[in-house]
């Protein structure tokens, strides 16, 4: 199949026209039973009609996935609906009946955080198909912070599954040029909103267990989901239906298919060192070895990785670190490098999930 690509301008103003036609066009393939990539403020996804399974089906094709790693349903709320996002989500079927303490919970964190990144898994309502969900009795639902995006489902007038944009086991994409690497061919249209701004995953967050569970660490903080509902678990298991939990490292009985260690990872083998003085190290022994070496380097070490070629600068916070890290892999990876050498990162805010990629990348 021939992708088409629509290059719409951020700035909604310039071409209004060409962008609501482009819109109305993807919003057209995905009623048809189409692919649409499209961009969030997290990464590019690949978005199919959530209630109909045969669309659905074509996402997993497409991104040669696991058929047990389950999407996330891509909705959005208008403002009466953020008011009461319980009720809206049970009155889309999208979501399931709720007990009372999930419901305070959905209404405080959808009121603090949507638009964002932030997933929540809810039981499945009616109107989603088990493929969505990879057979779970589970959802999980988020409102993307994204003018595209939010128009595109608007338009489509039907919730949007969308995983990340790239072929199984690919690092997500943050460009549309990604998805075009990733995708050309395989599907029906790319929309080219530019870069995105946050860089990882949204953070995953389970309502269905009590505590709630981190599922995957993202875009939103630990610490700002905790002042909201207070202390989460760690979510390294999770509920996942009765009876499918398994052996461990088996893809098929992890809780959360995003914590697959063969997840995020570049092609080129990933090491992550404790400082500048052991990237340093490590570059000249594996260059001594007749490896080709890509460093990721921080901001702060330019200076010492001066003229060491091939590098990638992640920037200096840990903001542009998360925005510009897998571009980072990507470019390396295109080079053509054996090997990736890059500092680890402080955990705190959005580090957590910049260092949790990072481990299973290297993994
Ligand atoms: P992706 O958008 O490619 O990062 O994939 C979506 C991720 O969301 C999955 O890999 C899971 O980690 C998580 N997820 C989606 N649905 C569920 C669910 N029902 N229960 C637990 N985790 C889920
Ligand atoms: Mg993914």
């Amino acid at each position: 199949m021939e992708t088409q690509y629509f290059t719409l301008n951020p700035d909604p103003d310039s071409d209004a026209e060409a962008t609501s036609l482009a819109i109305a066009a993807a919003a057209r393939a995905i009623q048809m039973g189409g692919l649409v990539a499209f961009p969030t403020e997290t990464v590019y996804g690949l978005g199919a009609n959530a209630t109909d399974a045969e669309a659905v089906a074509k996402i997993y094709v497409a991104k040669q996935r696991a058929l047990n790693d389950p999407l996330i349903v891509h909705c959005a709320l208008d403002a009466a609906a953020l008011r009461a996002p319980a009720d809206a989500l049970a009155r889309q079927e999208i979501a399931g009946v709720l007990s009372a303490q999930q419901r305070e919970r959905v209404v405080a964190l959808v009121q603090r955080f949507w638009p964002g990144p932030l997933t929540l898994v809810l039981p499945r309502g009616a109107r989603i198909p088990p493929n969505v969900t990879a057979g779970l009795d589970s959802v999980a639902v988020r409102m993307p912070d994204h003018a595209v995006a939010l128009a595109l489902i608007r338009a489509s007038d039907v919730p949007i599954a969308a995983p990340s944009a790239n072929r199984f086991g690919h690092v997500s994409p943050t460009t549309a040029q990604h998805v075009r690497d990733d995708l050309d061919g395989r599907i029906d249209m790319v929309l080219d909103g530019g870069a995105t701004a946050i860089g990882v995953e949204s953070t995953v967050l389970d309502l269905t267990q009590d505590p709630p569970a981190i599922l995957r660490p993202g875009g939103l903080a630990r610490a700002e989901i905790e002042r909201v509902i207070g202390s989460v678990g760690a979510g390294e298991q999770g509920s996942r239906g009765e009876g499918e939990k398994g052996r461990e490292g088996e893809e098929a009985a992890q809780v959360s298919p995003g914590l697959l260690s063969k997840h995020y990872a570049p092609r080129a083998r990933l090491r992550v060192v404790r400082d500048t003085a052991e990237l340093l190290r490590q570059r000249s022994h594996a260059a001594a070895q007749g490896l080709r070496v890509g460093l990721l380097v921080m901001a702060s070490q330019r200076e010492a990785c001066a003229g060491l070629m091939p590098q990638y600068v992640l920037g200096q916070d840990l903001a542009s670190v998360a925005r510009n890290l897998y571009a980072g892999l990507r470019a390396l990876d295109s080079a053509g490098v054996d090997v990736i050498l890059v500092s680890e990162v402080e955990r705190a805010g959005i580090g957590e999930a910049i260092a949790d990629r990072l481990r299973r990348g290297a993994a």
